[in-house]
C-alpha cells in the first residue's frame, strides 16, 4: 500500500513536511523569514493534485491559492508544474485583487455592474470624485478630492460599504459618507469599479446571496494563503466567507514582516485566525534555509527590540559565512561608490548581477545608485517603478529645466504649460501649434508671437504671458546666482512644487522627496546644461531585456524574494526609521520601520551590507545625519563595523573632541532648516557618536563653502577634470582610451574601439 514519497516531499524538513501533508482543516504555519513558508505552500499544491487528484477526484478548479504578487503566483504556477512534471490549468491563483475581479465578473449584474466593468485607477477615481463635489459645492480647496479617495479607501480595506459606515471622519463637515455613496452609485452607472470594489462587491454578493456564497463554499475545497500578515479586514472577511464550508485553510505568514498597515493590512488577522477557525492546526518552522548564521542572528536581533511579538526562534544549518557589513561612509556619493565597488568586486569573482540587490527605503534613494551603476556600465533594473529619471514629477521638474536652458524647446514647453494648471487647454495648445507649423518657430517662441495678438484669449494671453515673463526673469536670474538657487526658485514659483504639497495623493510625499533629490543631484553639476547633457546620457543607457542586472528596490517590494547579496544603504535617522512613520504613527510607526529592517536583512541568503553617511546633501545644503538606531541595535558579534565618515568609528572610537554637545546642536548646516531633534532619536541633548574635530571642521568648511553663491568645493566630479591630456582612461562602453583634451569636466577621448569621443569627466575611470 505504502507508495514511495513522492520527490518534490524529500526536500522538505519534518515540520514543513507536517504543514504540507496535514491537508485537511485549518492550519496556520507562522514562521520566520527564510523558513521555507512559501515552499510549504508550493509543495502542497503540488500535493494536493497529486493525492487528491485520483482518489477525491480534485480538480484545480477546486483550489484558491492568493500571492502577494502576480509575479509571485506566476513563480507558483511554474514551480508547482514543475514538481508534477505537467502544467497544471485553471485553479483560481493570484493575488486578492485579480481573484475578486475574476469571480465579480461572473456576478457582476447582482451587485449592479455588467460583467465588462471597467476597473478605474486612482487618476480615474480622483477625477470622478471631483465631479462629485463639484455638483455637491464642495470647495475642494479645504477638503481635496484625493483625500476623500484615501478615507474611502480605508473604508473598503475594513470590508464597509457606504451602509455600514458609522465612523464620521472629519471632512467635509462629516460629509465624506454621504459622498462615498454618491461615489458608489455613480461608479454603478459608469459600470465601474475601483480596487477596492473588487472585494467590496464580493462581500456584498456573498452577503446578499448566500446560495451564490454556498455554490462557492464548496467549490473551493482547499484554500491558500501566503503572506498572510499582511492581509487588511476586507481579505481576511472574503478569504473567511469562502472557507468557511470545507475549512481546508492554509495561511502562512509571519508577524515579523507585516510592513503594509499604511494599507489598511491587519497583523491582528493572525491572532483570530485561531478563534475563526477553532481546531486550527499551528505549525512552527524554526530551520531558515536562506540566510548564513551571522545573517540571521543579526536580524533575530534586531527585531526583538519590537514589542508584542509572537516571538520565534531561527536556526540555520548553513555555514557561518561572512558577517553582516555595517559601514560608514562621508556622504551619499561614497555610499553608492562603496556600493558599486562591491559590485565590480563580486563580479570579478563571477557572481552574476541578479544575485545582487540595492534595498532602499524611499524611492529618492535610488537615483544616486542608478548614477553610478550607470557610471560603472553595470546594467540594473529598477522594480516596483519606473528609474529616477524617468519618473513623472522629475520629468515635469527636467522640462522646466530644460526650458530655462534651453529656450526654444517645444517639448519642454508643451510638457509643463500646463503643469500645475493654468487653465491652457488643448484649443489654445492646437493654435500654437499651427502657428509654429506655419511659421517654423518653436512652440515657446509662437507663444510669444501670439501673446500679443488676438489669436488667444485674454486670459491664455495673461496665462502663457505670465509663464514666458518667468522664464525669462529665471535665465536672468541665472547671470546673477546659482543654478542650483535658480532651480529651487523655478519650482517655487511655477507653482509646481506646492501643487505636490497640497496633494493628497498617497505618493505625494515620495514625489517631494523626489524633487529635494533632484536639486540635490544637480548641485553636483557646473550648471544646467552639464547637468542635462548628463542626464541625456543617463537615459540612453539602454539595457538588454535579457542582461543579467542588478536589481534596485524598495524595501516593501523586496518581500518574500531573496538574493546572495544585498545591499540596504541609508541607514540614517530620518530616512531608515522614516521620519514621516514616526511622526505620524508613533512608536507603531517605529516598530513597522524595524520590521522592514528585519525584511530587508532577511533577503539576503550570504551577505549584507549595511551602510550610512554621515553627510547628505538636501537641496543644496549639507546636512549631518546620524546612524540609524537599527545600527546600533545590530549586535557587535554578527557584524562587522567599518567607517570611514571621516569621524573613526562611530562605535567605541567616540572622542570627546573639542566642541560641547551644544555646539553639535548649533551647527548651521541642520540648525537652520530643521530642529536639531528631529535628527536625534535621542532627544534634545543627544549621545555624541560623530564629535571628532576633524570631522567638524569638515562640515563647517562644507557649510561654508556651499552657502553663500551655492558653489562648493567639495564636489568633485563637476567642476575641473582630475584627467589630462595624455592619461590612460577606461570607459565601460568604449573600452580603453587615452585623453586627447580637456574642456572642465568634458574629455575628449580617442577610444582604441571607436574612435574619438566627447565624454563626461564621470563617466571615466582611470585605465
Ligand atoms: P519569507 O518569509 O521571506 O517569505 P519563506 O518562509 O517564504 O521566506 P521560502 O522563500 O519558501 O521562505 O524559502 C527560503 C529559501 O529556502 C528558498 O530558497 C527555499 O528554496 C529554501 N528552502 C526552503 N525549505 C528548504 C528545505 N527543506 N531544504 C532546502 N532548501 C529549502
Ligand atoms: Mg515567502
Amino acid at each position: 500500500q505504502d507508495a514511495p514519497a513522492p520527490d518534490y516531499l524529500a526536500n522538505l524538513n519534518a515540520e514543513q513536511r507536517e504543514a504540507v501533508e496535514t491537508l485537511d482543516g485549518p492550519l496556520l504555519v507562522l514562521a520566520g523569514a527564510g523558513t521555507g513558508k512559501t515552499r510549504v505552500l508550493t509543495t502542497r499544491l503540488a500535493h494536493l493534485l497529486e493525492t487528491k487528484g485520483q482518489t477525491e477526484r480534485l480538480h484545480p478548479q477546486q483550489i484558491l491559492a492568493v500571492t502577494f504578487t502576480n509575479r509571485a503566483a506566476k513563480e507558483m504556477q511554474e514551480r508547482v508544474a514543475h514538481a508534477l512534471g505537467r502544467p497544471v490549468e485553471g485553479w483560481w491563483l493570484g493575488t486578492f485583487h485579480s481573484l475578486a475581479a475574476r469571480l465579480l465578473r461572473r456576478h457582476a449584474e447582482l451587485v449592479g455592474l455588467q460583467s465588462n466593468f471597467t476597473i478605474l485607477d486612482s487618476d480615474d477615481q480622483v477625477r470622478l470624485l471631483k465631479q462629485i463635489m463639484d455638483a455637491e459645492q464642495i470647495d475642494q480647496k479645504k477638503w481635496p478630492a484625493k483625500q476623500l479617495m484615501g478615507i474611502i479607501q480605508r473604508w473598503k480595506d475594513k470590508g464597509l460599504s457606504p451602509e455600514r459606515v458609522n465612523e464620521s471622519v472629519e471632512f467635509a463637515n462629516g460629509g465624506a459618507k454621504y459622498l462615498y455613496k454618491i461615489y458608489q452609485e455613480r461608479l454603478a452607472v459608469l459600470n465601474a469599479a475601483d480596487f477596492g470594489d473588487l472585494l467590496l462587491h464580493c462581500l456584498t454578493l456573498f452577503q446578499k446571496h448566500p446560495e451564490i456564497l454556498r455554490r462557492y463554499q464548496e467549490t473551493f475545497r482547499y484554500v491558500l494563503v501566503d503572506e498572510y500578515q499582511d492581509t487588511n479586514v476586507a481579505q481576511y472577511l472574503w478569504l473567511r466567507a469562502l472557507a468557511m464550508v470545507h475549512r481546508n485553510i492554509c495561511c502562512v505568514g509571519d508577524d515579523d514582516q507585516a510592513i503594509y498597515s499604511w494599507r489598511g493590512a491587519e497583523v491582528g488577522n493572525i491572532l483570530r485566525f485561531e478563534s475563526d477557525f477553532p481546531g486550527a492546526k499551528v505549525v512552527r518552522l524554526e530551520q531558515n534555509y536562506r540566510s548564513t548564521p551571522h545573517i540571521l542572528a543579526a536580524a533575530s536581533k534586531l527585531i526583538t527590540f519590537n514589542d508584542g511579538r509572537l516571538g520565534k526562534e531561527l536556526w540555520t544549518e548553513l555555514d557561518t559565512g561572512e558577517k553582516v557589513f555595517v559601514k560608514g561612509v562621508w556622504d551619499g556619493e561614497a555610499e553608492a561608490r562603496l556600493v558599486g565597488e562591491d559590485i565590480e568586486a563580486l563580479q570579478s569573482k563571477g557572481v552574476g548581477a541578479s544575485h545582487m540587490a540595492i534595498l532602499v527605503r524611499a524611492g529618492f534613494q535610488t537615483r544616486e545608485f542608478e548614477e553610478r551603476l550607470i557610471t560603472l556600465g553595470i546594467p540594473y533594473r529598477v522594480v516596483g517603478g519606473p528609474r529616477f529619471y524617468e519618473r513623472q514629477e522629475i520629468r515635469d521638474a527636467l522640462a522646466y529645466i530644460r526650458m530655462v536652458a534651453q529656450p526654444d524647446d517645444s517639448l519642454a514647453f508643451e510638457r509643463i504649460v500646463n503643469v500645475p494648471k493654468r487653465g491652457v487647454g488643448k484649443a489654445t495648445l492646437q493654435t500654437l501649434h499651427q502657428y509654429s507649423r506655419d511659421q517654423a518657430v518653436s512652440l515657446p517662441a509662437a507663444a510669444l508671437d501670439l501673446i500679443g495678438t488676438e489669436e488667444l484669449k485674454p486670459k491664455m494671453r495673461q496665462a502663457i504671458g505670465g509663464l514666458l515673463g518667468d522664464f525669462k526673469r529665471w535665465r536672468e536670474m541665472l547671470e546673477t546666482t546659482s543654478h542650483v538657487a535658480v532651480l529651487e526658485t523655478v519650482l517655487d514659483e511655477s507653482g509646481y512644487t506646492d501643487m505636490w504639497r497640497t496633494s493628497k495623493e498617497i505618493d505625494a510625499p515620495g514625489r517631494l522627496e523626489n524633487l529635494k533629490e533632484l536639486v540635490s543631484a544637480i548641485g553636483e553639476f557646473e550648471n544646467l546644461t552639464s547637468f542635462l547633457e548628463h542626464v541625456s546620457l543617463v537615459m540612453e543607457n539602454e539595457q538588454n531585456a535579457d542582461q543579467e542586472k542588478v536589481t534596485i528596490m524598495t524595501l516593501h517590494a523586496a518581500k518574500g524574494l531573496e538574493f546572495d547579496y544585498v545591499f540596504l544603504p541609508g541607514w540614517e535617522e530620518g530616512v531608515f526609521p522614516h521620519q514621516r512613520a514616526m511622526d505620524e504613527s508613533g512608536v507603531k510607526g517605529l516598530e513597522e520601520e524595524r520590521r522592514l529592517a528585519y525584511v530587508g536583512i532577511t533577503r539576503a541568503r550570504k551577505r549584507a551590507t549595511v551602510s550610512y553617511a554621515a553627510n547628505r546633501r538636501i537641496y543644496n545644503q549639507w546636512q549631518s545625519a546620524l546612524p540609524s538606531r537599527f545600527v546600533d541595535e545590530l549586535p557587535d558579534e554578527h557584524v562587522e563595523r567599518i567607517s570611514d565618515t571621516g569621524l573613526g568609528n562611530h562605535r567605541g572610537n567616540v572622542s570627546p573632541g573639542a566642541w560641547g554637545a551644544d555646539d553639535w546642536m548649533k551647527m548651521p548646516s541642520w540648525a537652520d532648516n530643521k530642529p536639531a531633534e528631529s535628527y536625534n532619536p535621542y532627544g534634545g541633548t543627544g549621545e555624541r557618536r560623530f564629535a571628532s574635530a576633524g570631522w567638524q571642521d569638515r562640515v563647517r568648511k562644507n557649510v561654508i563653502d556651499v552657502k553663500p553663491d551655492g558653489e562648493t568645493s567639495y564636489t568633485t566630479s563637476s567642476k575641473s577634470s582630475k584627467y589630462k591630456v595624455g592619461d590612460a582612461v577606461r570607459h565601460r562602453k568604449f573600452g580603453p582610451g587615452t585623453v586627447k583634451a580637456v574642456d572642465g569636466n568634458k574629455l575628449e577621448i580617442h577610444f582604441e574601439g571607436v574612435g574619438t569621443k566627447k565624454v563626461v569627466d564621470s563617466f571615466i575611470l582611470p585605465g
